[in-house]
């Protein structure tokens, strides 16, 4: 049987369909519909009170959030994320600007930031690379010194707090990605978390085509999601614990299989970190042994992902500033089977494929 690299959870069926009677019984399928408001209300209570918007996906997300701050000119961001953080820069008509990231986070170097600032520079667009977090207080103060806007794409970031609340909650925005890979997932979907009332109400604007009733206010899109995709957030954002603990389980099983082989993982020595264990990255000694080993699994059926490559300053449509960090981890990274329901035999079979092809 195929391995994946990842497996979207399914709720008890029985459940779903309990929200689907009441979808049929109100005949309410879209708009901001009750369970919509609820999905909200649930999240803003887990997010530590922000506001929350539930989006049509992360893309639009970080989209939106970046028009709703009127960031315009250059934004600085990290060249190590997945494609959509430098797509959406480049969307809204900005210019991504990279700044290399740490050695062992994976995540925009806050010391080489300042560097980077010109006076085109209008904001900063960071990702926390597998739920690690960014290091949110100094680039909070770089923001602050530079008169910037920070949005933190959170795609990977559920679940995760540091300094003692959700790392949801900082920046101007929060992004976050619904998506069926994600460890809280809504089929499709994501997230603007906030703190400025305001700034939602902008927010939830562009978010709905610019307008209330006949009142038209502003430029917008649809980014709205449906009481379907709700649903399934409800079913499942009261497992999301249950998800952490089984994955911190499963990174330990890895761990002890991969034990002293030549591998490096990406770490953060936050210590008020609690982290979310979202994705199981590995990073070889050579390219070459990274190609070894994906081709290995593949030969058994067991799927592995680049994630994540390119460096973003290689797109072929966008070339920025070298980033030799990123793009040295970018060549090595693999991303390994990860979701709650994998087995240990499942590992150990991993563990051996690797152990046998990294000469
Ligand atoms: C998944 C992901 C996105 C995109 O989210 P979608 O909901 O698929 O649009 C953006 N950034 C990062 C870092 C992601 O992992």
């Amino acid at each position: 049987m195929s391995i994946n690299v990842t497996k979207a959870y399914l709720p008890p069926l029985e459940q779903y369909v309990g929200y689907l009677e009441g979808i049929w019984e109100r005949g309410w399928l879209t708009n901001n519909g009750p369970l919509v408001q609820q999905l909200e209300a649930d999240l803003s209570a887990e997010l530590d009170g922000s506001q929350v918007q539930f989006m049509s996906n992360g893309t639009i997300a970080l989209q939106v959030a970046i028009k709703a701050l009127e960031m315009t000119g250059e934004i600085i961001t990290t060249p190590f994320s997945y494609v959509a953080t430098t797509t959406a820069i480049l969307w809204e008509g900005c210019e991504p600007v990279f700044v290399d990231i740490e050695e062992q986070t994976f995540c925009i170097d806050a010391t080489k930031i300042e560097a980077a600032i010109t006076p085109r520079t209008t904001g900063i667009l960071a990702t926390h690379v597998y739920g690690y977090p960014c290091d949110v207080l100094a680039i909070e103060e770089i923001a602050k010194r530079h008169n910037l806007k920070v949005i933190y794409d959170g795609a990977h970031a559920f679940g995760v707090r540091v300094h003692g609340r959700s790392l949801l909650s900082y920046g101007d925005i929060s992004t976050c990605s619904f998506h069926a890979t994600k460890l809280f997932h809504t089929t499709e979907g994501g997230a603007i978390i906030m703190n400025d009332k305001e700034l939602a109400r902008k927010v939830w604007l562009y978010k709905s085509f610019g307008h209330v009733g006949d009142e038209y206010f502003t430029l917008g899109i649809n980014g709205k999601n449906s009481e379907f995709h709700a649903a399934m957030g409800l079913c499942n954002l009261p497992r999301v614990p249950g998800f952490i603990a089984a994955r911190h389980k499963l990174v330990v099983l890895y761990r002890q299989e991969l034990a002293g082989l030549p591998l490096q993982f990406p770490e953060s020595q936050e210590a008020s970190l609690e982290y979310n264990y979202a994705y199981f990255p590995v990073v070889f000694e050579t390219e070459k042994q990274m190609h070894q080993v994906k081709d290995a699994l593949a030969a058994q059926d067991i799927n592995t992902r680049r994630y994540f490559f390119p460096s973003l300053n290689k797109l072929p449509y966008h070339t920025g500033a070298d980033c030799p960090v990123s793009e040295d981890i970018s060549r090595r990274v693999l991303s390994l089977p990860f979701y709650q329901e994998l087995h240990l035999r499942d590992i150990q079979r991993i563990g051996i494929i690797i152990r046998s092809n990294l000469d």
